[in-house]
Protein backbone atom coordinates (compact mmCIF):
# COMPACT_ATOMS: atom_id res chain seq x y z
CA UNK A 1 0.00 0.00 0.00
CA UNK A 2 1.25 3.80 -0.81
CA UNK A 3 0.65 5.70 2.42
CA UNK A 4 1.27 8.65 0.64
CA UNK A 5 -2.68 8.10 -0.94
CA UNK A 6 -4.63 10.12 1.18
CA UNK A 7 -7.87 7.86 2.29
CA UNK A 8 -11.31 9.49 1.07
CA UNK A 9 -14.92 8.79 1.88
CA UNK A 10 -17.16 7.00 -0.92
CA UNK A 11 -19.35 9.55 -0.76
CA UNK A 12 -16.57 12.04 -1.75
CA UNK A 13 -15.34 9.88 -4.50
CA UNK A 14 -18.74 9.78 -6.01
CA UNK A 15 -19.39 13.68 -5.69
CA UNK A 16 -16.10 14.90 -6.56
CA UNK A 17 -16.04 11.66 -9.47
CA UNK A 18 -14.93 13.65 -12.73
CA UNK A 19 -12.14 15.29 -11.20
CA UNK A 20 -10.72 12.45 -9.85
CA UNK A 21 -10.59 10.21 -13.19
CA UNK A 22 -7.42 9.10 -13.87
CA UNK A 23 -6.38 9.67 -10.04
CA UNK A 24 -5.26 7.44 -7.77
CA UNK A 25 -7.92 6.32 -4.95
CA UNK A 26 -7.48 4.77 -1.74
CA UNK A 27 -10.97 3.41 -0.34
CA UNK A 28 -12.04 0.90 3.23
CA UNK A 29 -15.13 -1.00 3.71
CA UNK A 30 -18.09 -3.57 3.90
CA UNK A 31 -18.35 -5.84 0.81
CA UNK A 32 -22.12 -5.77 -0.27
CA UNK A 33 -21.49 -8.24 -3.20
CA UNK A 34 -18.78 -9.55 -5.36
CA UNK A 35 -19.38 -10.97 -8.61
CA UNK A 36 -18.02 -11.61 -12.05
CA UNK A 37 -16.09 -14.17 -13.98
CA UNK A 38 -12.80 -15.77 -14.68
CA UNK A 39 -11.11 -12.83 -16.48
CA UNK A 40 -12.69 -9.82 -14.10
CA UNK A 41 -14.71 -9.94 -10.51
CA UNK A 42 -16.64 -6.82 -9.81
CA UNK A 43 -17.24 -5.56 -6.05
CA UNK A 44 -19.77 -3.03 -4.53
CA UNK A 45 -18.19 -1.21 -1.97
CA UNK A 46 -20.15 0.56 1.17
CA UNK A 47 -18.57 2.62 3.70
CA UNK A 48 -21.90 3.91 5.61
CA UNK A 49 -20.79 7.60 3.85
CA UNK A 50 -23.48 6.81 1.38
CA UNK A 51 -26.35 4.67 0.52
CA UNK A 52 -24.37 4.29 -2.81
CA UNK A 53 -21.57 1.63 -3.27
CA UNK A 54 -18.43 2.01 -5.15
CA UNK A 55 -17.68 -0.57 -7.41
CA UNK A 56 -14.32 -2.21 -7.46
CA UNK A 57 -13.21 -4.06 -10.13
CA UNK A 58 -10.28 -6.95 -9.81
CA UNK A 59 -8.56 -7.75 -13.11
CA UNK A 60 -7.18 -11.36 -13.00
CA UNK A 61 -4.60 -10.86 -14.36
CA UNK A 62 -3.49 -9.24 -11.24
CA UNK A 63 -5.21 -10.86 -8.52
CA UNK A 64 -5.45 -14.35 -8.18
CA UNK A 65 -9.01 -16.55 -7.31
CA UNK A 66 -7.08 -17.50 -4.29
CA UNK A 67 -6.26 -14.08 -3.06
CA UNK A 68 -10.37 -12.68 -3.60
CA UNK A 69 -12.00 -15.66 -2.37
CA UNK A 70 -12.17 -14.30 1.45
CA UNK A 71 -13.91 -11.39 -0.01
CA UNK A 72 -17.80 -11.83 0.72
CA UNK A 73 -20.82 -10.26 1.43
CA UNK A 74 -19.96 -7.95 5.03
CA UNK A 75 -16.39 -9.09 4.67
CA UNK A 76 -14.01 -5.51 5.15
CA UNK A 77 -11.17 -4.49 2.98
CA UNK A 78 -8.64 -1.73 2.04
CA UNK A 79 -7.90 -0.47 -1.95
CA UNK A 80 -5.78 1.06 -3.68
CA UNK A 81 -6.07 1.86 -7.75
CA UNK A 82 -7.04 4.22 -10.54
CA UNK A 83 -10.18 5.59 -10.72
CA UNK A 84 -11.65 5.47 -14.17
CA UNK A 85 -14.79 6.04 -16.14
CA UNK A 86 -17.22 3.25 -15.31
CA UNK A 87 -18.29 1.14 -18.96
CA UNK A 88 -20.76 -0.70 -16.96
CA UNK A 89 -24.41 0.49 -16.40
CA UNK A 90 -25.43 2.02 -13.00
CA UNK A 91 -22.31 3.62 -11.95
CA UNK A 92 -20.24 6.72 -13.26
CA UNK A 93 -16.76 5.58 -12.19
CA UNK A 94 -15.34 3.04 -10.39
CA UNK A 95 -11.78 2.25 -9.16
CA UNK A 96 -9.61 -0.38 -11.40
CA UNK A 97 -8.17 -2.32 -8.00
CA UNK A 98 -3.93 -2.40 -8.03
CA UNK A 99 -3.62 -3.61 -3.88
CA UNK A 100 -6.08 -5.03 -1.60
CA UNK A 101 -5.86 -5.28 2.40
CA UNK A 102 -8.55 -7.81 3.67
CA UNK A 103 -9.38 -6.32 6.98
CA UNK A 104 -11.98 -9.13 8.31
CA UNK A 105 -13.73 -11.84 6.33
CA UNK A 106 -17.24 -12.42 7.10
CA UNK A 107 -18.22 -16.39 7.14
CA UNK A 108 -20.98 -17.68 5.56
CA UNK A 109 -23.66 -17.48 8.85
CA UNK A 110 -23.37 -13.61 8.11
CA UNK A 111 -26.90 -13.32 9.08
CA UNK A 112 -27.34 -10.23 6.03
CA UNK A 113 -26.35 -12.39 3.19
CA UNK A 114 -29.11 -11.32 1.02
CA UNK A 115 -31.08 -8.31 0.00
CA UNK A 116 -34.70 -7.94 1.07
CA UNK A 117 -34.66 -8.83 4.84
CA UNK A 118 -37.84 -8.36 6.56
CA UNK A 119 -38.13 -5.36 9.27
CA UNK A 120 -38.90 -7.99 11.41
CA UNK A 121 -36.20 -10.01 10.87
CA UNK A 122 -33.90 -7.38 11.06
CA UNK A 123 -35.22 -6.18 14.22
CA UNK A 124 -33.78 -9.25 16.21
CA UNK A 125 -30.60 -7.99 14.25
CA UNK A 126 -30.38 -5.00 15.78
CA UNK A 127 -26.66 -5.16 16.73
CA UNK A 128 -26.03 -5.71 12.29
CA UNK A 129 -28.93 -3.69 10.79
CA UNK A 130 -26.90 -0.14 10.56
CA UNK A 131 -25.32 -2.02 7.62
CA UNK A 132 -28.07 -2.67 5.41
CA UNK A 133 -29.47 0.13 3.31
CA UNK A 134 -32.48 0.70 4.58
CA UNK A 135 -30.62 1.30 8.18
CA UNK A 136 -28.09 3.29 6.95
CA UNK A 137 -30.25 5.88 4.88
CA UNK A 138 -32.50 6.19 8.34
CA UNK A 139 -29.81 6.51 10.49
CA UNK A 140 -27.94 9.26 8.01
CA UNK A 141 -31.47 10.95 7.72
CA UNK A 142 -31.54 10.56 11.81
CA UNK A 143 -28.39 12.66 12.06
CA UNK A 144 -29.26 15.34 9.16
CA UNK A 145 -32.86 15.93 11.18
CA UNK A 146 -30.79 15.93 14.32
CA UNK A 147 -28.36 18.59 13.22
CA UNK A 148 -31.55 20.92 11.63
CA UNK A 149 -32.83 21.06 14.98
CA UNK A 150 -29.30 22.39 16.81
CA UNK A 151 -29.33 25.09 13.58
CA UNK A 152 -32.74 26.01 13.48
CA UNK A 153 -32.63 27.11 17.18
CA UNK A 154 -29.25 28.73 17.32
CA UNK A 155 -29.75 30.74 14.22
CA UNK A 156 -32.90 32.31 15.92
CA UNK A 157 -31.37 32.87 18.74
CA UNK A 158 -32.48 30.02 20.95
CA UNK A 159 -29.99 28.61 23.30
CA UNK A 160 -29.70 25.01 24.13
CA UNK A 161 -30.58 23.96 27.49
CA UNK A 162 -29.66 20.83 29.43
CA UNK A 163 -32.79 19.72 31.43
CA UNK A 164 -31.71 16.67 33.91
CA UNK A 165 -32.30 12.99 33.13
CA UNK A 166 -32.43 12.05 36.66
CA UNK A 167 -35.38 13.71 38.98
CA UNK A 168 -37.26 14.20 41.96
CA UNK A 169 -39.83 16.25 40.60
CA UNK A 170 -43.32 13.44 39.58
CA UNK A 171 -45.74 16.13 38.99
CA UNK A 172 -45.58 16.67 35.01
CA UNK A 173 -47.69 13.43 34.63
CA UNK A 174 -46.67 12.99 31.24
CA UNK A 175 -46.30 9.79 31.72
CA UNK A 176 -45.24 6.70 34.14
CA UNK A 177 -41.93 7.04 35.31
CA UNK A 178 -38.90 4.63 35.67
CA UNK A 179 -37.42 4.36 39.32
CA UNK A 180 -33.85 5.49 39.71
CA UNK A 181 -32.45 3.74 43.20
CA UNK A 182 -29.52 2.11 44.53
CA UNK A 183 -31.25 0.28 47.26
CA UNK A 184 -31.22 -3.35 47.57
CA UNK A 185 -34.54 -4.28 46.04
CA UNK A 186 -34.68 -7.78 47.88
CA UNK A 187 -34.42 -6.16 51.49
CA UNK A 188 -36.12 -2.87 50.78
CA UNK A 189 -35.71 -0.68 53.90
CA UNK A 190 -39.34 0.22 55.07
CA UNK A 191 -40.64 3.04 57.38
CA UNK A 192 -42.76 2.51 60.43
CA UNK A 193 -46.12 2.68 58.24
CA UNK A 194 -44.56 0.08 55.63
CA UNK A 195 -43.98 2.51 53.01
CA UNK A 196 -40.38 2.27 51.27
CA UNK A 197 -37.81 4.33 53.41
CA UNK A 198 -35.51 6.35 51.00
CA UNK A 199 -33.63 8.11 53.24
CA UNK A 200 -30.48 5.85 52.58
CA UNK A 201 -30.89 6.01 48.93
CA UNK A 202 -28.37 7.31 46.57
CA UNK A 203 -30.19 10.98 46.52
CA UNK A 204 -31.81 9.82 49.88
CA UNK A 205 -35.40 10.19 48.18
CA UNK A 206 -37.00 8.92 45.47
CA UNK A 207 -35.95 9.74 41.95
CA UNK A 208 -37.06 8.90 38.86
CA UNK A 209 -36.09 9.06 34.97
CA UNK A 210 -37.57 11.96 33.36
CA UNK A 211 -40.85 11.96 31.29
CA UNK A 212 -40.21 15.24 29.91
CA UNK A 213 -37.69 18.30 30.52
CA UNK A 214 -40.37 21.44 30.05
CA UNK A 215 -40.54 22.33 33.79
CA UNK A 216 -36.70 22.42 33.84
CA UNK A 217 -37.11 24.43 30.67
CA UNK A 218 -39.26 26.50 31.88
CA UNK A 219 -36.90 27.64 34.34
CA UNK A 220 -34.48 28.55 31.71
CA UNK A 221 -36.53 29.94 29.27
CA UNK A 222 -37.61 32.54 32.09
CA UNK A 223 -33.72 33.26 32.25
CA UNK A 224 -32.36 33.15 29.02
CA UNK A 225 -35.86 33.88 26.70
CA UNK A 226 -35.86 31.69 24.56
CA UNK A 227 -34.05 27.84 24.80
CA UNK A 228 -34.67 24.32 23.65
CA UNK A 229 -33.72 21.10 24.77
CA UNK A 230 -33.23 18.33 23.23
CA UNK A 231 -32.20 14.61 24.94
CA UNK A 232 -33.35 11.41 26.02
CA UNK A 233 -37.10 11.22 27.67
CA UNK A 234 -38.27 7.80 29.25
CA UNK A 235 -41.66 6.37 29.87
CA UNK A 236 -42.48 3.29 31.43
CA UNK A 237 -46.02 3.12 29.75
CA UNK A 238 -47.10 0.00 28.62
CA UNK A 239 -47.62 1.00 24.62
CA UNK A 240 -46.80 -1.83 22.32
CA UNK A 241 -47.68 0.65 19.45
CA UNK A 242 -45.87 1.62 16.19
CA UNK A 243 -45.78 5.17 17.27
CA UNK A 244 -44.63 4.98 21.46
CA UNK A 245 -40.81 4.20 22.49
CA UNK A 246 -39.71 3.30 26.55
CA UNK A 247 -36.89 5.85 24.98
CA UNK A 248 -36.63 8.57 23.08
CA UNK A 249 -35.63 11.63 21.83
CA UNK A 250 -37.42 14.89 22.66
CA UNK A 251 -37.10 18.38 21.54
CA UNK A 252 -38.85 21.07 23.62
CA UNK A 253 -38.25 24.63 22.74
CA UNK A 254 -39.71 27.16 25.59
CA UNK A 255 -40.22 30.72 24.44
CA UNK A 256 -40.61 34.18 26.86
CA UNK A 257 -43.06 36.30 25.82
CA UNK A 258 -44.48 34.02 22.62
CA UNK A 259 -48.44 33.40 22.87
CA UNK A 260 -50.59 30.54 22.02
CA UNK A 261 -50.22 32.22 17.64
CA UNK A 262 -46.32 32.74 18.43
CA UNK A 263 -46.11 29.09 19.35
CA UNK A 264 -48.00 27.52 16.58
CA UNK A 265 -45.88 29.81 14.50
CA UNK A 266 -42.76 28.47 15.56
CA UNK A 267 -43.88 24.61 15.64
CA UNK A 268 -45.08 25.04 11.67
CA UNK A 269 -41.75 26.90 10.89
CA UNK A 270 -39.85 24.72 12.63
CA UNK A 271 -41.29 21.29 11.49
CA UNK A 272 -41.35 22.61 7.79
CA UNK A 273 -37.75 23.83 8.41
CA UNK A 274 -36.65 20.10 9.70
CA UNK A 275 -38.33 18.32 6.47
CA UNK A 276 -36.88 20.72 3.80
CA UNK A 277 -33.78 20.15 5.57
CA UNK A 278 -33.87 16.41 4.92
CA UNK A 279 -34.74 16.48 1.07
CA UNK A 280 -32.01 18.56 0.67
CA UNK A 281 -29.33 16.97 2.14
CA UNK A 282 -30.62 13.19 2.18
CA UNK A 283 -31.90 13.21 -1.58
CA UNK A 284 -30.59 9.74 -2.07
CA UNK A 285 -31.55 7.89 1.24
CA UNK A 286 -34.82 9.46 0.99
CA UNK A 287 -35.57 8.51 -2.87
CA UNK A 288 -34.29 5.10 -1.50
CA UNK A 289 -36.70 4.85 1.03
CA UNK A 290 -39.80 5.75 -1.37
CA UNK A 291 -38.85 3.55 -4.10
CA UNK A 292 -38.41 0.25 -1.68
CA UNK A 293 -40.99 0.91 1.10
CA UNK A 294 -43.41 4.16 0.44
CA UNK A 295 -43.82 5.65 -2.94
CA UNK A 296 -45.77 8.36 -1.98
CA UNK A 297 -42.82 9.30 0.31
CA UNK A 298 -41.40 12.72 -1.47
CA UNK A 299 -44.60 13.88 -2.51
CA UNK A 300 -45.93 13.71 0.62
CA UNK A 301 -42.85 15.65 2.40
CA UNK A 302 -43.13 18.17 -0.34
CA UNK A 303 -46.95 18.53 0.18
CA UNK A 304 -46.66 18.96 3.79
CA UNK A 305 -43.74 21.74 3.54
CA UNK A 306 -45.72 23.19 1.14
CA UNK A 307 -49.21 23.68 2.58
CA UNK A 308 -50.39 26.09 5.23
CA UNK A 309 -51.25 23.95 8.72
CA UNK A 310 -55.15 23.89 9.55
CA UNK A 311 -55.84 25.46 12.56
CA UNK A 312 -58.99 24.20 14.53
CA UNK A 313 -60.09 24.56 18.01
CA UNK A 314 -60.84 21.16 20.12
CA UNK A 315 -64.68 21.78 19.79
CA UNK A 316 -64.97 21.91 16.43
CA UNK A 317 -62.49 19.09 15.47
CA UNK A 318 -65.00 17.29 17.92
CA UNK A 319 -67.98 18.71 15.56
CA UNK A 320 -66.61 17.04 12.55
CA UNK A 321 -65.56 13.77 14.00
CA UNK A 322 -69.29 13.17 14.97
CA UNK A 323 -70.62 14.69 12.01
CA UNK A 324 -68.36 12.45 9.56
CA UNK A 325 -70.68 9.37 10.70
CA UNK A 326 -67.59 7.26 10.80
CA UNK A 327 -67.53 4.23 13.12
CA UNK A 328 -64.60 4.56 15.16
CA UNK A 329 -63.04 2.08 17.51
CA UNK A 330 -63.22 4.80 20.73
CA UNK A 331 -65.92 6.84 21.25
CA UNK A 332 -66.06 10.79 20.24
CA UNK A 333 -67.37 13.67 22.71
CA UNK A 334 -66.85 16.90 24.23
CA UNK A 335 -64.31 16.21 26.87
CA UNK A 336 -62.89 12.88 25.44
CA UNK A 337 -59.17 12.55 24.88
CA UNK A 338 -58.52 11.91 21.10
CA UNK A 339 -57.24 8.75 19.78
CA UNK A 340 -54.99 8.52 17.03
CA UNK A 341 -58.18 7.19 14.94
CA UNK A 342 -59.19 10.19 15.54
CA UNK A 343 -56.60 12.64 15.06
CA UNK A 344 -55.83 10.77 12.02
CA UNK A 345 -59.56 10.92 10.44
CA UNK A 346 -59.33 14.90 10.43
CA UNK A 347 -55.86 15.11 8.69
CA UNK A 348 -56.16 12.21 6.23
CA UNK A 349 -59.23 12.72 5.50
CA UNK A 350 -60.94 15.95 6.26
CA UNK A 351 -58.72 18.63 5.60
CA UNK A 352 -55.64 16.03 3.51
CA UNK A 353 -53.34 18.44 5.76
CA UNK A 354 -51.43 18.83 9.10
CA UNK A 355 -53.85 20.27 11.83
CA UNK A 356 -53.01 22.11 14.56
CA UNK A 357 -55.64 21.45 17.15
CA UNK A 358 -56.41 24.17 20.15
CA UNK A 359 -57.94 25.22 23.16
CA UNK A 360 -58.82 21.48 24.64
CA UNK A 361 -60.80 20.55 27.78
CA UNK A 362 -58.43 21.35 30.64
CA UNK A 363 -59.31 17.91 32.24
CA UNK A 364 -57.48 16.03 29.70
CA UNK A 365 -54.34 18.52 29.38
CA UNK A 366 -51.86 18.78 32.30
CA UNK A 367 -51.84 21.44 35.11
CA UNK A 368 -49.69 24.04 33.65
CA UNK A 369 -51.49 25.31 30.33
CA UNK A 370 -52.92 28.17 30.48
CA UNK A 371 -56.65 28.51 31.18
CA UNK A 372 -59.30 30.32 28.38
CA UNK A 373 -61.62 33.29 29.46
CA UNK A 374 -65.00 30.26 29.11
CA UNK A 375 -62.93 28.63 32.28
CA UNK A 376 -63.07 24.87 30.25
CA UNK A 377 -60.89 24.92 27.85
CA UNK A 378 -56.65 25.54 27.92
CA UNK A 379 -54.47 27.24 25.19
CA UNK A 380 -52.94 23.99 24.38
CA UNK A 381 -51.74 23.07 21.08
CA UNK A 382 -51.24 19.55 19.38
CA UNK A 383 -49.84 19.12 15.52
CA UNK A 384 -51.27 16.79 14.16
CA UNK A 385 -49.82 14.77 11.31
CA UNK A 386 -50.18 12.02 8.37
CA UNK A 387 -49.82 8.11 8.89
CA UNK A 388 -47.91 9.49 12.53
CA UNK A 389 -51.03 11.87 14.73
CA UNK A 390 -49.66 13.96 17.16
CA UNK A 391 -46.46 14.68 16.55
CA UNK A 392 -45.95 17.61 18.91
CA UNK A 393 -47.92 18.83 22.12
CA UNK A 394 -47.60 22.36 23.32
CA UNK A 395 -49.28 25.30 24.97
CA UNK A 396 -48.99 28.50 26.60
CA UNK A 397 -48.05 28.13 30.20
CA UNK A 398 -50.28 29.93 32.97
CA UNK A 399 -48.27 32.69 34.05
CA UNK A 400 -50.98 33.61 36.41
CA UNK A 401 -49.28 32.88 40.19
CA UNK A 402 -52.88 32.15 41.96
CA UNK A 403 -54.35 30.62 39.12
CA UNK A 404 -51.50 28.01 38.83
CA UNK A 405 -51.50 26.88 42.00
CA UNK A 406 -55.09 26.66 42.62
CA UNK A 407 -54.87 24.45 39.40
CA UNK A 408 -51.91 22.26 41.51
CA UNK A 409 -54.12 22.16 44.43
CA UNK A 410 -57.20 20.67 42.86
CA UNK A 411 -54.81 17.98 41.40
CA UNK A 412 -52.84 17.20 44.71
CA UNK A 413 -49.51 18.68 43.20
CA UNK A 414 -46.90 18.89 46.14
CA UNK A 415 -43.16 20.06 46.16
CA UNK A 416 -43.02 22.41 43.46
CA UNK A 417 -42.26 25.69 45.03
CA UNK A 418 -39.50 25.81 42.61
CA UNK A 419 -41.52 26.34 39.54
CA UNK A 420 -44.10 27.89 41.39
CA UNK A 421 -40.93 30.53 41.95
CA UNK A 422 -41.48 31.61 37.87
CA UNK A 423 -44.34 32.71 38.42
CA UNK A 424 -43.87 34.67 41.74
CA UNK A 425 -40.89 36.16 40.80
CA UNK A 426 -41.17 38.53 37.49
CA UNK A 427 -43.57 36.39 35.61
CA UNK A 428 -44.16 36.28 31.99
CA UNK A 429 -46.28 35.07 29.51
CA UNK A 430 -44.55 32.40 27.74
CA UNK A 431 -44.87 28.78 25.45
CA UNK A 432 -43.45 26.06 24.43
CA UNK A 433 -43.67 22.46 23.06
CA UNK A 434 -41.96 19.25 22.86
CA UNK A 435 -41.47 17.44 19.40
CA UNK A 436 -41.03 13.79 19.48
CA UNK A 437 -37.93 13.18 17.76
CA UNK A 438 -38.77 10.10 16.59
CA UNK A 439 -42.12 10.73 15.25
CA UNK A 440 -40.31 13.45 13.05
CA UNK A 441 -37.67 10.44 11.71
CA UNK A 442 -40.56 8.41 11.29
CA UNK A 443 -42.46 10.76 9.36
CA UNK A 444 -39.50 11.72 7.17
CA UNK A 445 -38.27 8.10 6.60
CA UNK A 446 -41.81 6.98 5.55
CA UNK A 447 -41.01 4.01 7.88
CA UNK A 448 -43.72 1.93 9.56
CA UNK A 449 -42.47 1.37 13.11
CA UNK A 450 -41.29 3.84 15.41
CA UNK A 451 -39.38 1.22 16.53
CA UNK A 452 -36.89 1.22 13.26
CA UNK A 453 -36.06 4.83 13.49
CA UNK A 454 -33.40 4.41 16.38
CA UNK A 455 -30.51 2.59 16.70
CA UNK A 456 -31.26 0.25 19.35
CA UNK A 457 -34.74 0.35 20.49
CA UNK A 458 -36.31 0.04 24.14
CA UNK A 459 -39.75 -1.05 24.39
CA UNK A 460 -41.59 -3.32 26.94
CA UNK A 461 -40.19 -6.59 27.72
CA UNK A 462 -37.33 -5.85 25.15
CA UNK A 463 -33.93 -4.00 26.70
CA UNK A 464 -30.92 -5.78 23.95
CA UNK A 465 -27.82 -4.32 24.04
P1 LIG B 1 -49.31 10.32 22.80
O1 LIG B 1 -50.67 10.84 23.04
O2 LIG B 1 -49.00 10.08 21.35
O3 LIG B 1 -48.93 9.15 23.67
P2 LIG B 1 -48.40 12.33 24.59
O4 LIG B 1 -49.57 13.22 24.54
O5 LIG B 1 -48.20 11.44 25.75
O6 LIG B 1 -48.31 11.48 23.24
P3 LIG B 1 -46.59 14.51 25.11
O7 LIG B 1 -46.48 14.26 26.56
O8 LIG B 1 -47.37 15.67 24.64
O9 LIG B 1 -47.07 13.19 24.37
O10 LIG B 1 -45.10 14.55 24.49
C1 LIG B 1 -44.71 15.40 23.43
C2 LIG B 1 -44.35 14.63 22.19
O11 LIG B 1 -43.48 13.53 22.47
C3 LIG B 1 -45.52 13.97 21.49
O12 LIG B 1 -46.18 14.88 20.68
C4 LIG B 1 -44.86 12.87 20.70
O13 LIG B 1 -44.32 13.39 19.50
C5 LIG B 1 -43.71 12.46 21.58
N1 LIG B 1 -43.96 11.23 22.35
C6 LIG B 1 -44.74 11.09 23.44
N2 LIG B 1 -44.70 9.85 23.94
C7 LIG B 1 -43.84 9.16 23.15
C8 LIG B 1 -43.35 7.82 23.15
N3 LIG B 1 -43.70 6.96 24.10
N4 LIG B 1 -42.48 7.47 22.19
C9 LIG B 1 -42.08 8.36 21.24
N5 LIG B 1 -42.50 9.64 21.19
C10 LIG B 1 -43.37 10.04 22.13
MN1 LIG C 1 -49.51 15.33 23.97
Amino acid sequence: MDKEIRRKSIATILADGSELVGKKVDVKGWVRTRRGNKNVQFVALNDGSTINNLQIVFDLSRFSEEELKPITTGSSIHVQGTLVASQGKGQSVEVQAEELEIYGTAPSDYPLQKKGHTLEFLREKAHLRPRTNTFGAVLRIRHALAYAIHKFFNDKGFYYFNSPLITASDAEGAGAQFQVTTLPLNELPLTEDGKVDYTDDFFGKMACLTVSGQLEGELGATALGLIYTFGPTFRAENSNTPRHLSEFWMVEPEMAFYEIEDNMELAEEFIKYCINYALEHCKDDIQFLNDHFDKGLIDRLNFVVSNDFVRLPYTEGVKILEESGKKFEFPVFWGADLASEHERYLVEEHFKKPVILTDYPKEIKAFYMKLNDDGKTVRAMDVLFPKIGEIIGGSQREENYEKLLGRMNELGLEGMDWYLDTRKYGTVPHSGFGLGFERLVLFVTGMQNIRDVIPFPRYPKNCEY
